[in-house]
């Protein structure tokens, strides 16, 4: 089966490839647990049954009694690797499964035909395509001639007759079809799945800035905030506002006045890297910082960060109310949530000392009343209210 390229192939053909994968991954799973079952089943009906040569009926159990070993196996991998998410390596998992089984269910095949003129193994192997299709629709088209000419092969050499040879047409012609359409069935459910995502992607992002808007901040707050609530785990919330910057628009221009927001919002992101990190632009300037468990010190030098990060890029402005450079204000608030306190309360504290690190001249921190700015060498001084 194809190995994905994740390094050529576009992001959206990952994701496809990923989907249609999981789907059948499902499967390959449950036709595991069914094989298990159904090979000592089968061993048993190659026994009492009259496959003539004991050559073949030895030679087919040795095979079938690796193959149980095999999809028990199969079935504890995959389970572990299912829950990890790791996916190249389910998909190498699953790939070697396909193929063992497919080769395994033909082999079973040829000795039916040709032992006991049945049909009922090639059957199952035709089941089996279906329900578990092929990764990439060559590799559909690769099993499917590949058994189309073996069957084929294999009804004239042991001179089948005319009625089973039919037989054998219709359902090899019925697999075609229903693999196509499994197929088909599958990427379109994939499909669909992707743009409900991508949907629900856009409407929880800035399209400015690609980082979270209200909407991304209020789903994730929600999930959030229950947790550290249970958990006893401090919330916090920098509230970040360009100073001057309708100056700035006036200036520069607007699309000018849009790069800096990009570069603003570029630059929160790169100082908030933790995965629980909540970087949103609720407005036109404003921008907020969720974090999680970090105490007072901590928040201070992350706003600090993100002060000297902003310093370093050195993007002109052309009112000097504050400096020759583009600055923010912020403001901060934190607590353990609990039953007296909620987002609004932490939003309107944030908001509050945002208000005060303004009033204090612009380009500081306010937090817990008391100021923080290079201006004062990064020591505290009590805000003016
Ligand atoms: P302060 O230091 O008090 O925050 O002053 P300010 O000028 O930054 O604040 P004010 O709220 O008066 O102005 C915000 C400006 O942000 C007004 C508007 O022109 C600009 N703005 C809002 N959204 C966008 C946007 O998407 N793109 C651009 N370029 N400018 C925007
Ligand atoms: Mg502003
Ligand atoms: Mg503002």
């Amino acid at each position: 089966m194809g190995r994905v390229d994740c390094m050529g192939a576009k992001g959206k053909m990952i994701e496809l490839n990923r989907g249609v994968s999981d789907i059948n991954m499902k499967r390959a799973y449950l036709s595991s647990v069914l094989l298990s079952v159904a090979v000592p089943v089968s061993v048993i009906a190659a026994c009492i049954g009259n496959w003539s040569g004991v050559f073949a009926r030895n030679t087919y159990i040795v095979v079938a009694g690796l193959m149980e070993v095999f999809q028990l196996l199969f079935m504890f991998v995959l389970r572990k690797q299912y829950s990890l998410d790791e996916f190249d390596r389910f998909h190498a998992i699953y790939t070697a499964y396909f193929y063992v089984t497919f080769v395994y269910l033909m082999f079973g095949a040829v000795c039916d035909i040709a032992q006991s003129g049945s049909i009922l193994f090639y059957l199952a192997a035709c089941v089996y395509i279906v329900f578990i299709p092929a990764f990439t629709k060559a590799e559909c088209i690769g099993i499917l001639m590949f058994q189309t000419v073996v069957v084929i092969l294999l009804s004239i050499v042991s001179s089948m007759d005319l009625r089973m040879f039919f037989d054998v047409c219709i359902i090899q012609a019925a697999t075609i079809l229903l693999v196509a359409y499994q197929h088909n069935l599958a990427v379109q459910r994939v499909r669909v799945n992707m743009q409900l995502k991508r949907k629900k992607d856009y409407s929880e992002h800035d399209a400015l800035t690609g980082l979270y808007n209200r909407r991304g901040l209020d789903a994730r707050i929600k999930a959030i905030w229950p947790f550290c609530e249970r958990n006893r785990l401090s919330v916090a919330m920098i509230a970040v506002d360009v100073d001057y910057f309708k100056k700035y628009n006036d200036t520069f221009g607007h699309p000018k006045g849009d790069e800096c927001l990009k570069t603003v919002a570029g630059i929160l992101k790169n100082s908030a890297q933790r995965s629980t990190d909540v970087v949103t632009r609720t407005g036109g300037e404003e921008f907020i910082v969720f974090v999680q468990d970090m105490d007072e010190e901590s928040l201070i030098s992350l706003a600090m960060k993100i002060r000297n990060n902003l310093d370093q890029k050195h993007i002109e402005h052309a009112y000097y109310g504050v400096s020759k450079y583009v600055t923010v204000s912020m403001g901060i608030a934190g607590f353990v949530p609990a039953y007296n306190n909620d987002f609004k309360k932490l939003y309107q504290e944030a908001d509050n000392a945002l208000y005060l690190a303004k009033k204090n001249g612009r380009n500081c921190i306010v937090y817990d009343g008391k100021v923080y700015g290079s201006i004062m060498n990064g020591a505290s001084r009590v805000a003016s209210t």
